[in-house]
């Protein structure tokens, strides 16, 4: 392993668009300021396109189409097969790039952009996942076959906590399937998109195929509007999500929107607590719980609460909370000021709706994280005991190091109330007994299920998606769904001369 790279810029970077197989300098006059947040240090700007920069990036991508449409998938599948290459020789570089303007610890990255390069060796299989199917004499002398051909133009609008990987639920599939596609990175942690267009680039993708437009909502308001953006993926927030969802449909295109999440582990009495306190920790402060695939919620079942109360206590105390460069940290900091005031604020409210807060994450110092971290934005973790569910701490989504534990009698009861939430992205059950396990599976209306897993983020061939307000559309990510979702089916019936008969039918054609 590569030791992280822990020197800080001595200028401002400027972050770009990529139009064309280019870097192109944003010319809308509007720039965002880019953290480091383990420091708290302004690092770069980005530039934030107008709807002018969009239709130039939209423009370059429907030029690139007719050609890379036309290319044979096997082509298409060898430019994929190179740049896997380049992603797995650049994989520490990225990671860095992650650390650096997201917070979350380098280990952490390293396996966020392996999980990435998962999708694009699932792309790699592009020419089998496209042949399509085939009957022979579907009536005398008739052939009937379905293909899938790609949509055109496609664009993918991401979030802060995945820079790499979430964008790569994406743009391998859309790619490989004969697609172009513009990414639009989330303005927070923008470098690494433009490091991925070079990859690609140098992996032989022609120019136009792959086009970055950094930006924010008036980027993403010209993307939903635009006549040639066929398709949209979006990952983000609900709100968002739902907004892109209405409005990318009302405008006729294909929008699959993954949301928010507030994920629950139910923890059964039978199960190997201490497994299950090592997956609680890992699941709720890893990523400093930014991940959407996060617990966020204990459902401690009968004597579970008793018996792990104090050993999560504890361990949530001795978290390494460290600047991510470090490769023992445990736990970056938050990923911008903003919201820090939001998770602490959520803190505060948890209190006074009467949780019992049993460690106050709050009072973890930067100085503590390392040296030059006095002024990012930190804190610990933090841990909630008896939270109920007309709690706002419980309904909402917190995104942070929070970790809430509601108490219940039995499964039906834990099983009910995850039923009745809102979100339904993610759900871990811990338990030795299989039965239990498979009618927890089955009854429970969320869309990842984990069986003694905490984090059950589906391979690249399976596709990621949840259920209710975390997901808007009925695709999911990537997998054969992704495939599904980028590619529009034609079927084709044919004849030929020899096997027509005489004369105009006038009658519903029937098989003969
Ligand atoms: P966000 O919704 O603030 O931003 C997501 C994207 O939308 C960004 O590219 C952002 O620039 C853009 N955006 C923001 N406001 C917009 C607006 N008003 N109009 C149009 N576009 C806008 O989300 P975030 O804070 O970057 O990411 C965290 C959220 O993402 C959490 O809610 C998390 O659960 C969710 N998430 C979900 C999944 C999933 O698979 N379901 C995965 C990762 C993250």
């Amino acid at each position: 392993m590569n030791a992280p790279d822990k020197s800080r810029p001595a200028a401002l970077a400027s972050i770009e668009h990529w139009i064309n197989g280019r870097l192109v300098p944003g010319t809308s006059g509007r720039r965002s300021d880019v953290f480091n947040p383990a420091i708290g240090q302004v690092t770069g700007q980005v530039a934030l396109a107008s709807s002018a920069e969009v239709a130039q990036a939209v423009a370059s991508a429907q030029a690139a189409f007719p050609a890379w449409a036309d290319t044979p998938p096997i082509r298409r599948a060898r430019v994929m097969f190179k740049f896997l290459e380049l992603l797995n020789k650049h994989r520490d570089e990225l990671a860095r790039m992650i650390t650096a303007e997201h917070g979350k610890v380098f280990t952490d990255a390293q396996g966020e952009v392996t999980r990435g390069v998962d999708i694009v060796e699932f792309a790699c299989g592009i020419p089998q996942l496209l042949k399509g199917d085939y009957t022979d004499q579907v009536s005398t002398g008739i052939d009937n076959w379905t293909l899938r051909q790609p949509l055109g133009v496609v664009a993918g609008i991401t979030p802060f906590n995945f820079p790499v990987m979430v964008p790569m639920w994406m743009y391998p599939v859309a790619i490989a399937a004969g697609n172009c596609f513009i990414l639009k990175p989330s303005p927070l942690d923008p470098t690494p998109s433009i490091r991925m267009a070079e990859l690609l680039k140098e992996a032989g993708l022609p120019d136009g195929v792959f086009n970055v437009v950094q930006g924010d909502k008036d980027a993403v308001d010209a993307l939903l509007e635009h006549p040639d953006v066929k398709a949209l993926s979006f990952v983000g927030s609900t709100p968002i999500a739902q907004k892109i969802y209405e409005t990318g449909a009302k405008h006729g295109k294909r929008v699959q929107a993954l949301g928010g999440a507030k994920n629950h582990m139910v923890v059964m009495p039978d199960a190997d607590l201490d497994q299950a306190v090592d997956a609680l920790i890992g699941s709720a402060f890893g990523s400093a719980g930014e991940r959407c695939m996060a617990i966020s919620v204990g459902i401690l079942v009968g004597d579970a609460a008793d018996r792990i109360m104090g050993k999560l206590a504890e361990r949530t105390q001795a978290l390494k909370v460290k600047n991510g460069t470090e490769l023992d940290a445990e736990m970056g900091p938050i990923v911008t000021s903003v919201a820090h005031q939001r998770i602490t604020g959520y803190i505060a409210q948890g209190e006074s709706e009467g949780a019992k807060l049993v460690v106050d994450g709050r009072k973890f110092q930067g100085a503590k994280a390392g040296a030059g971290c006095e002024q990012g934005f930190w804190m610990g973790g933090t841990l909630f005991d008896g939270v109920k569910p007309d709690m706002k701490i419980y309904k909402e989504e917190i995104f942070g190091p929070v970790l809430g534990c509601v108490r219940v009698k039995d499964l039906k009861e834990a099983t009910d109330l995850i039923n009745a939430h809102e979100f339904g992205n993610g759900v871990s059950l811990f338990t030795r007994d299989g039965n239990t396990a498979r009618e927890f599976s089955r009854r429970v209306q969320v869309g990842m299920v984990g069986v003694n897993v905490p984090i059950p983020v589906p391979m690249a061939w399976h596709g990621f998606g949840g259920w209710k307000k975390s997901l808007f559309g009925d695709m999911h990510a990537y997998g054969e769904e992704g495939v599904r979702f980028y590619t529009r089916q034609k079927s084709i019936m044919q004849r030929w001369p020899e096997s027509i008969s005489k004369g105009a039918e006038f009658v519903m054609p029937t098989a003969k």
